[in-house]
């Protein structure tokens, strides 16, 4: 079988700043797929959230609203995009607001029951590097490729902190850690290493070592067709 036939599924699981957005986005980029960043969703759901005042921290009223924003996310790696009911907030759900609620929101299970009815729609059509917390998991266990990427706490919170232009390290660290304790510890999907995931601990690898990593997998999956 040509080698181009077969679609697959590349799944990217691990914490915050453990190189999962610029690994995804350079191997789709590479293998020519599509991407999809799964936290720039829930973080589009918790902005709208804030937008509309509603408490973030009331489970009960953030389920009750979780079905009225319309998500969009654009798949080009190479220029993702993402939309709520048709205002482009890829720099909104970036700011501190949005930070420091997205994890209680999606800890909700009705967030996580509308996300996941999106996410499994875009992904359906295959060939696409999909990156988040529960994709190997939940959202597409079937993922002919599942890796699960880590590095320490130091060097992530260095790079998130340069990514943000250059934040303080220590404060980033202490938010990041915060995120990981509500992420790992909710009821409802989890952040877990899943099933039959590669796990890669990127603390010394560059990205480019990474991406040669994921993309090695994933060829050889393709030649198994
Ligand atoms: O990946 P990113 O840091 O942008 O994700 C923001 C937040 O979205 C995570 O801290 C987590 O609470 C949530 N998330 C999730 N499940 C996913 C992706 C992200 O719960 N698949």
């Amino acid at each position: 079988m040509n080698s181009q036939a077969r679609k697959i599924v590349i799944a990217i699981d691990g914490p915050s700043g453990s190189g999962k957005s610029s690994t995804s986005r350079g191997t789709a980029t590479r293998l020519g797929m599509r991407y999809l960043d799964t936290g720039a969703m829930f973080r589009a759901m918790t902005w709208w959230m804030l937008e509309s005042g509603i408490d973030v921290h009331d489970g009960e009223a953030v389920a009750t609203a979780a079905g009225r924003p319309s998500i969009v996310s654009g798949t080009d790696p190479q220029a993702p995009t993402i939309t709520v009911d048709g205002t482009d907030v890829a720099v909104a759900i970036r700011g501190e607001a949005v930070t420091g609620a997205v994890s209680p929101v999606s800890a909700v299970p009705a967030v996580r029951t509308r996300l996941l009815e999106l996410q499994r729609e875009v992904i359906g059509a295959g060939d696409i590097v999909v990156e988040g917390r529960d994709i190997g998991s939940v959202v597409w266990p079937q993922a002919e490729v599942k890796v699960y990427l880590t590095a320490d706490p130091a060097a992530r919170a260095a790079r998130r902190a340069l990514e943000e232009g250059g934040s303080d390290v220590a404060a980033t660290q202490q938010s990041l850690l915060a995120r990981d304790r509500i992420d790992s510890g909710r009821a409802t999907a989890p952040l877990t290493m899943p099933d039959g995931a590669h796990h890669i601990d990127t603390t010394d690898f560059t990205l480019d070592e990474v991406i040669d990593q994921v993309v090695a997998l994933s060829e050889a999956v393709k030649d198994r067709a």
